[in-house]
């Protein structure tokens, strides 16, 4: 099978920027993640065939070589000859496109721990954290300061060699079978693998001599995530015990009620009501919007339940440059009580010849105007 053009994988031409294959690769990598996506071989297939496509196109002698040759280019290297890259290397490429733009993100789905290498012993447990936002928030985006308790190594704790192990980690176990003597190596069970053990545990420590202490880390939590989104900073959960690596924090978006404006989607929805004279009229009313105040004209015969758009005032979708609108719904509101002036007033236009109903085929009715919208 022919392989595909890297750029073209990537949505990009050759022209392309570091910055702007850094955000197709992660555009991509989002759309086409196996948990976004599970037991879906198509996206699979897609997902590596963007982090391979990543791989050269952000390694500027592999990109150069790419330019000049094209996949032939690639034949000696090997490393993305065959398109063979597996899951372990692809998230282990994650950290990197999510982790050094200035987001402190690993990645958009929680799984931060998969494979971190060079690092001993048992991981330390995640930490979960919700974070209620409003609407506001939500459209520019917004950095908030989160205070939490997590275990960290008590301070003055120690390590000493495993002495069963010798610090190896591993033991090895000869058994006579009658093939012959078999050796088998496993994990060392004094030291869960880790080679050494606790030395005096300082006061006040757990069991696996740790401390909770509060912490206070600084999020930049983009603009257009959505409830129940999560977010995730490597390192900063629990610590392992044994001097482990440290489990992830994960931020759980939530969104705040907003009493006025709902979200639909990217949309902001907004509930108009006005009076009978002023949709008979026209006007000009203000809308709230998720920044600011809005002025808005009312035509002057307004049906009541048109919805009127303002584009481009909703809500960003995270990691593009796309926004929403704010569609307002015009409700006509009518006086629960007239007083004698005002029924007077209304018994006249009642029998107006101008008054009476006559839509027309322009007319939407209610199915047609959601369908417009919400298509
Ligand atoms: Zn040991």
């Amino acid at each position: 099978m022919a392989k595909r053009d890297y750029y073209e994988i990537l949505g990009l031409n050759k022209s392309a920027s570091e910055a702007d294959i850094k955000k197709a690769y992660r555009q991509m990598a989002i759309k086409f993640h196996p948990d976004k996506n599970p037991g879906d071989a198509k996206a699979e297939e897609k997902f590596k065939e963007a982090a391979e496509a990543y791989e050269v196109l952000s390694d500027g002698n592999k990109k150069a070589r790419y330019d000049q040759y094209g996949h032939a280019g690639s034949g000696s290297q090997g490393g993305y000859s065959g398109g063979g890259m597996n899951m372990e290397d692809i998230f282990s490429n994650f950290g990197d496109v999510f982790g050094n733009d200035g987001s402190p993100f690993d990645s958009f789905f929680g799984g931060g721990g998969r494979s971190r290498s060079g690092q001993r012993g048992v991981r330390g447990s995640n930490i979960r954290l919700k974070v209620k936002l409003t609407l506001q928030e939500i459209a520019t985006g917004v950095e908030k300061k989160l205070k939490f308790g997590r275990l960290v190594m008590a301070e003055g704790l120690s390590f000493e060699n495993c002495t069963t192990c010798k610090g190896s980690g591993q033991v090895r176990r000869v058994t006579n079978t009658f093939l012959g003597q078999m050796a088998t190596t496993s994990a060392c069970p004094t030291c869960q693998g880790t080679g050494r053990i606790m030395g005096k545990r300082p006061a006040g420590s757990n069991a696996d001599g740790l401390v909770n202490k509060e912490e206070v880390v600084s999020v930049n939590i983009p603009a257009g995530v959505a409830n129940g989104m999560q977010l995730s900073m490597s390192s900063k959960g629990n610590a392992g015990p044994m001097g482990g690596p440290a489990g992830d924090l994960i931020i759980l978006i939530e969104e705040a009620d907003d009493a006025i404006l709902k979200r639909d989607g990217n949309n902001i929805v907004y509930d108009l009501y006005i009076n009978f004279a002023d949709v008979a009229l026209g006007t000009q009313v203000e809308v709230p919007t998720v920044d600011g105040k809005v002025k808005l004209k009312i035509d002057a015969g307004t049906q009541a339940g048109k919805i009127l758009r303002l584009r481009g005032k909703g809500l960003p979708e995270l990691n593009t440059n796309f926004k929403g609108d704010q569609l307002i719904h015009v409700n006509v509101w009518t006086p629960q009580k007239v007083n004698k002036e005002e029924q007077e007033m209304l018994e006249k236009l009642r029998v107006s010849e101008n008054f009476k109903p006559k839509p027309n085929a322009n007319d939407k009715g209610f199915f047609d105007r959601m369908r417009e919208f919400f298509n």
